[in-house]
């Protein structure tokens, strides 16, 4: 049976949970009362903001639990971007006086710059914030990544100087889905005193995560990547740690982050938490088979198309493919008159036809990386959707790649010399996509 969505009576497929996920009903549920009744403002002092704070607060116990957090660890924010932003600045901006406290005690006229160490695959809300730091005067070090998109600990450690005040490296790479060795990042900055801090907004909720365990001081992550709602999130800052206020205002967050909470979207954060944590190793078993039968039959099945990112060290729902010879983008309108819903690279840069930075840093060209999708899965795809999705795709690529005289003459049909008429010599081609043995190119 195919499990397509129904919306609105209509059927799709969404395979675009790395951008965004569909609010739980259990969430939902939860949130009704503090979006109805139980509005009150959490920091008054009557009983119906009691009530509001009360949920507040049992939300950041539930929410810390899933770390192995302390619950005044936890500081909700407007989400991910807010997070990274958050940590980035404050970390920086109160690192720089301390060193600069510290230099001028030796050297009245000294000058501290303060550097941050990041690596190329990380997401715009990590990379934008560095380029407003460097716009402040401090330097930045953007690793460079192994092919499968690996950021290694050893060129960490080696890219720490005097004046190194954070390193930020993601634990889940939004649009290939590696997972980083963030453990063994924590464990290089904390043998030289400094910060670490993973974005873990694709993570969270989707691996198992235990901030001590993995050495980590600050860690980002958003509600609405697991089926809670949009517009909120979560910093965790390792107790002693103590970041500047980024938002100022109200005394709300203990100080740290001020602003009326939203409590109903904590509420269902909380709710969409504790439900992915306590079901995330049935979730994985489930993603992880039908997203190996999909990368399969699409690089074994499709010429020239090849996974990237690591086949082993992913998430459990993404599959990020390039299909040579095609754009990416006219294949995902394609699709979308199939009501089957992806994105090429990041949801954030869609919309643009500027190759992934992601893909670039890997190695893959820029041609090849504009031909590159990622379809993002949830546990309810079947094996048989999944073959649905394949025999829908195969066609559709073929056809696009029919109107590139590249592809034509990469299967032998069309002279150099014969480039201007394509199609005249593309009549009668051999079916070339239908080779499911055939094996993917090499890269
Ligand atoms: N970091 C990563 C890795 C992401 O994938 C995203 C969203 O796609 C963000 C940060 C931004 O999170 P939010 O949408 O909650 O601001």
């Amino acid at each position: 049976m195919l499990t397509r969505k129904v919306y609105q009576k209509k059927a799709y497929y969404y395979l675009d949970h790395a951008a965004t996920t569909p609010l739980s009903k259990e969430a939902l549920e939860a949130m009704i009362p503090y979006l109805t009744e139980d509005f009150g403002n959490a920091s008054t002092i009557y009983t119906l903001g009691q009530r509001a704070k009360q949920a507040l607060e049992e939300s950041r116990r539930t929410i810390a639990e899933t770390i192995g957090a302390k619950p005044q660890e936890i500081y909700f924010t407007s989400g991910g971007t807010e997070s990274d932003n958050w940590a980035l600045v404050s970390a920086m901006v109160s690192g720089r006086q301390r060193l600069l406290h510290e230099a001028i005690q030796r050297d009245p006229d000294a000058i501290v710059n303060g550097h941050l160490i990041t690596d190329k695959i990380e997401h715009h809300a990590i990379l934008q914030t560095c380029k407003y730091l460097e716009s402040l005067g401090f330097d930045i070090t953007y690793l460079d990544v192994d092919s499968k998109g690996h950021v290694d600990p050893r060129d960490v450690e080696a890219a720490i100087r005097p004046d190194t005040i954070l390193i930020s490296v993601m634990m889940a790479n939004n649009e290939i889905g590696t997972l980083e060795p963030v453990t063994e990042i924590g464990r290089v900055a904390h043998d030289h005193g400094i910060l670490f801090h993973t974005d873990a907004v694709q993570a969270y909720g989707h691996i198992p995560i235990q901030v001590s365990e993995m050495n980590i001081d600050l860690m980002s992550a958003s509600a609405h990547k697991l089926n809670g709602p949009k517009g909120v999130g979560f910093l965790y800052m390792r107790r002693g740690v103590n970041l500047k206020s980024f938002m100022h205002g109200g005394a709300q967050e203990r100080g740290f982050r001020a602003g009326t909470e939203n409590v109903a979207g904590i509420v269902g954060f909380a709710k969409a938490a504790e439900t992915a944590c306590a079901s995330l190793r049935a979730r994985n078993i489930r993603e992880q088979q039908v997203r190996d039968h999909l990368i399969a039959r699409l690089t074994r099945g499709v010429k020239f198309a090849w996974l990237n990112g690591d086949p082993v060290d992913r998430l459990s729902n993404n599959i990020n493919i390039t299909f040579q010879y095609i754009e990416a983008e006219t294949l995902l309108l394609l699709m979308n008159e199939k009501k089957i819903y992806a994105s090429a690279g990041s949801a954030c840069a869609s919309g643009s036809l500027e190759p992934s930075h992601v893909l670039l840093a890997l190695g893959v060209s820029r041609e090849d990386a504009l031909g590159s999708i990622r379809l993002s899965i949830d546990p309810d795809l079947s094996i048989e959707d999944a073959d649905y999705l394949v025999d829908t795709l195969k066609p559709m690529i073929e056809r696009l790649r029919r109107q590139s005289s590249r592809y034509l003459e990469a299967i032998g049909e069309l002279p150099e010399t014969d480039a201007e008429e394509p199609e005249a010599k593309a009549a009668g081609a051999a079916d070339a996509v239908d080779t499911e043995d055939a094996g993917g190119a090499l890269h």
